[in-house]
């Protein structure tokens, strides 16, 4: 989910289509094993439990997910507040795959 702009941001940011869109940020619920918060440095504010070893995204865990983390308009402009630290259900979606373009069909969105 959201894809970093990389080195040169100048250069590339137009071929990103991430910072344009944010959709799976905001389409599906992001759950993790609880210890990879601490390990990976999110904020606490940002996730809650799930049960006693799952943690989620807070925002994620409804009938309109939208990520607590997520920064911006879908499908405009957008960005994840905590890029760096993200939990691993982010780090698996890649743009132009099946969650990807099932997310984006959800909001409106032209697939890639
Ligand atoms: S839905 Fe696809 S294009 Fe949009 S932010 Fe996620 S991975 Fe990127
Ligand atoms: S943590 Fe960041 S990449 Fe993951 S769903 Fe939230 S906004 Fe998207």
């Amino acid at each position: 989910m959201l894809r970093p702009l990389g080195r040169l941001p100048h250069l590339i940011s137009h071929a990103n289509p991430c910072t344009s869109c944010g959709a799976c940020c905001a389409s599906f619920r992001v759950s993790f094993y609880w210890a990879e918060a601490p390990e990976r440095g999110l904020p606490e504010e940002l996730y809650g439990p799930l049960s006693p070893v799952i943690a989620h995204m807070l925002g994620t865990n409804c009938k309109s997910p939208h990520c607590a983390a997520l920064v911006g308009d879908v499908g405009r402009q957008t960005r994840c507040a905590v890029y760096d630290r993200r939990p691993s259900p982010c780090r698996e979606v890649e743009p132009g795959d099946d969650k990807c373009l099932r997310a984006r069909a959800a909001h409106g969105l032209a697939g890639l």
